[in-house]
């Protein structure tokens, strides 16, 4: 197990180098995620936001089942101001297991959601084209319906793109989604030259698993393709090189993967279990992470201003 060690010798690392104080702290953010409901995570969020000196707007909606509605919480801040908006979206809500407990819910997705803040704080500093908003999500384990929701109250007329972030806790390897549409090759085009110009590992999936990115580009779940909305989009994660093209694979091998049969990637033994814990976030990927998405909505931002 290559990547616990390393993380254990990170973590070593933290407490005696002053300039690795910032990844516990990182670190230590993902962890305040863990909570016994999805309405205590957020909470989280809009003090964390409010932490890096921003003015969260919390919008409520009626989600969950048609038989057993419930309240909904989308966390939003927006950073500059133009006519056309670049969304930088992950969930931060956690799935229920089978047993009624909660997910711990940190790979899946607290960690994305630390990596958007740090992306956003960057993102002030820069003298963008556009207005960035932030959304972090609720409901997205229920059936996509925060990002559903919120299309809903505001539409889509004003948005140039929409980067998504879904399981990015761990590895330097990024993985993006090539099944967003064709309206969507310039954003892949802008996705692989930030990965080209960084010199990072990068994967890109002709199936990659769905997140709230479908809400956005019209290309549904797979079993319901009701038409949507048409929007330039990316969903993106991050993990260890070996377990992307595991992976990759395991999604896109078709019969003869080469894969042991029964494989199932590690990441797909972490979510959605009691697996998905701390031991599994390394403050190296939530820093990458930031740094990535912040590059990647700068280069759209230029690109499509011109
Ligand atoms: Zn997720």
């Amino acid at each position: 197990m290559l990547f616990r060690s390393l993380a254990a010798a990170a973590a070593v690392l933290a407490v005696s180098s002053p300039v690795a104080a910032q990844d516990v702290d990182l670190r230590a953010q993902v962890a305040a995620f863990i909570q016994p409901t999805n309405a205590a995570r957020t909470d989280v969020v809009v003090s964390q936001l409010r932490a890096a000196g921003f003015d969260p707007v919390v919008e409520t909606f009626v989600g969950g089942e048609t038989d057993a509605p419930m309240e909904g919480r989308n966390v939003v801040i927006t950073i500059g101001d133009g006519p056309r908006e670049i969304l930088l979206t992950a969930h931060y809500d956690a799935v229920v297991l089978r047993d009624g407990s909660m997910s711990q819910g940190v790979v899946d997705n607290a960690a994305s959601v630390v990596g958007v803040i740090e992306a956003a704080k960057i993102l002030r500093t820069r003298n963008l084209n556009h207005r960035v908003r932030i959304i972090l999500f609720d409901q997205e384990e229920l059936g996509l319906i925060g990002a559903r929701k919120w299309v809903e109250a505001h539409g889509l007329t004003n948005v140039a793109v929409v980067v998504n972030s879904d399981v990015a806790a761990y590895g330097d390897t990024m993985m993006y989604g090539l099944n967003n549409g064709a309206q969507s090759t310039g954003v892949v085009r802008a996705v692989r030259e930030v990965c080209a110009e960084r010199a990072m590992n990068c994967v890109g999936f002709p199936v990659y698993p769905p997140s709230d990115d479908r809400v956005f580009s019209g290309a549904g779940l797979g079993r319901q393709s009701a038409p949507g909305p048409v929007v330039p989009t990316i969903s993106l994660g991050f993990q260890d090189h070996v377990g992307a093209h595991q992976m990759w694979l395991a999604f896109n091998g078709g019969q003869n993967t080469g894969l042991a049969e029964g494989f199932v990637p590690q990441v797909f033994q972490l979510i959605h279990s009691h697996g998905d814990t701390m031991e599994h976030v390394d403050p190296a990927t939530l820093k990458l992470s930031g740094e990535t998405y912040a590059a990647v909505v700068e280069r759209l931002d230029r690109q499509l201003s011109q």
